[in-house]
């Protein structure tokens, strides 16, 4: 007899220690919280009720804001209602389960299955998804471990490192953003790659397009015959901005070339202070332009306006920039680090060169500016390249995911070998 398909109605996604509603850019929010948010947009449009929990830190903050048809956001009080840096959050996991179950069991429901973001919200969602008796999913997003070997002055604290190594053996399924992550999983924790399913993030193929440079730039007022270089991120040293600058110094068209990094709020002032001192000392100063946070909705303009986008990160667990820029049609030059090498074809859609060298950073745009046919000719094969991770997608084959996963749980099967999409 075949087995029914397992019916999907109600999901619970834990995102402790950020929002989905953020504003994106600042040193805390970025792909996740976009992830987070357009996987329960879609979701929710494809009839899946989708309960988005995290902690409250602000005291005015309504309990419940709808994120969109079918997808909610649920401020659940854990530790004081005040905006905490990662480690000051780790005694609150215990209370931010016990508010998520305690809003469950006012409102009387029942969830299929719990997805949890990052560690903090792995720690909290193993205690409930017991409790609860329901499957467990977990997205680590950046491991502990991983940053640590990405960048030797990286601190984490020991109870990450600890329950991170602990979680990935609890959680019913993880999903990865790159088989590279996978990989990472096994070797490191020795995760059977069976239980890690990879679906890689997405990207809105029409906020990112395609468009007439000439007019993104007068747009920005920035001045005509000038060449743009672009790279956008969380203001955070593993994002390895410092290359970028140096590599600028060792351009030969760095007198023509600006550089325009966009990212970062107050919190990031000692990053920001950092990269001063560097575009000093390598005496581009003048060519580097610190533009702060931008709103995820008016970054288009940014890279339509962009001849070559940069992401020289010391480690990227997927890499969202670079899809937004392929998607805009234009050629990225990135560090050959996680979820990146999975989205760019090194001399196709873009250059994937070592980390943490500006050499090869200023070899690979000089080469891209001084060859506008080449240039072209990456950023089309680039935007034909991503078709692949429309959000649609994404959420369908996340849906798929959780279908299989809770029809194993139902009758008892054990983890298959392989997952959707045969990955
Ligand atoms: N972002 C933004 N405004 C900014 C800086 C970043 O909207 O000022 C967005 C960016 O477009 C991307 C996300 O934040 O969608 C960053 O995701 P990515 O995967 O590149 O990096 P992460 O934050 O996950 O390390």
């Amino acid at each position: 007899m075949a087995v029914p398909v397992a019916r999907l109605t109600r999901i619970a996604v834990l995102s402790l220690h950020t929002s989905p509603l953020a504003s994106l850019g600042s040193s805390k929010a970025g792909g996740m919280n976009y992830y987070v948010r357009r996987i329960a947009e879609q979701l929710g449009a494809g009839g899946v009720a989708v309960d988005v929990f995290t902690r409250r830190d602000a005291p005015a903050t309504p309990e419940v804001v709808l994120i969109a048809p079918g997808a909610r956001l649920v401020h659940v009080a854990a530790g004081p209602a005040e905006p905490l840096e990662n480690e000051p959050m780790i005694p609150f996991t215990a209370q931010f389960a016990a508010g998520v179950e305690a809003f469950r069991a006012r409102e009387a429901l029942r969830y299929d299955l719990l997805h949890s973001h990052y560690w903090l919200s792995v720690e909290a969602g193993d205690e409930l998804a017991r409790a609860w008796g329901t499957p467990h999913l977990a997205m680590f997003h950046t491991l502990g471990e991983v940053k640590l070997r990405a960048r030797a002055s990286e601190r984490e604290p020991k109870q990450r490192l600890e329950a991170e190594r602990r979680l990935v053996h609890c959680v019913d399924r993880i999903v990865a953003a790159s088989e590279h992550e996978r990989q990472l999983l096994r070797q490191m924790f020795r995760v059977p790659p069976q239980c890690v399913t990879v679906i890689p993030l997405g990207v809105d193929l029409e906020r990112f397009q395609p468009r007439d440079a000439a007019v993104a730039r007068a747009a920005l007022a920035l001045p005509a015959g000038e060449r743009v270089l672009l790279a956008v991120g969380r203001m955070e040293p593993l994002k390895g901005f410092d290359i970028i600058v140096r590599a600028l110094a060792q351009m030969t068209q760095r007198e023509r070339v600006r550089l325009l990094l966009v990212g970062g709020d107050e919190r990031a002032a000692a990053e920001f202070a950092r990269l001063r001192a560097i575009a000093q000392e390598e005496g581009v100063a003048g060519r580097v332009h610190f533009l702060g946070a931008i709103p995820h909705e008016r970054l288009a303009v940014y890279y339509n306006a962009a001849d070559v986008v940069v992401a020289p990160s010391f480690y990227e667990s997927f890499g969202l920039v670079a899809l937004e820029a392929m998607a805009s049609g234009v050629p990225v030059v990135a560090s050959r680090v996680g979820g990146l090498v999975s989205t760019i074809a090194d001399g196709r859609t873009g250059y994937l060169v070592p980390w943490r060298c500006p050499e090869p950073f200023a070899e690979k745009i000089d080469l891209l500016l001084s060859n506008e046919a080449l240039r072209r000719a990456l950023g089309a094969a680039a935007r034909q390249s991503v078709q692949q991770y429309a959000w649609a997608h994404v959420a369908t084959a996340l849906r798929a995911l959780y279908e299989l996963v809770l029809e194993q749980a139902e009758t008892g099967a054990a983890t298959p070998a392989a997952a959707p999409g045969g990955q």
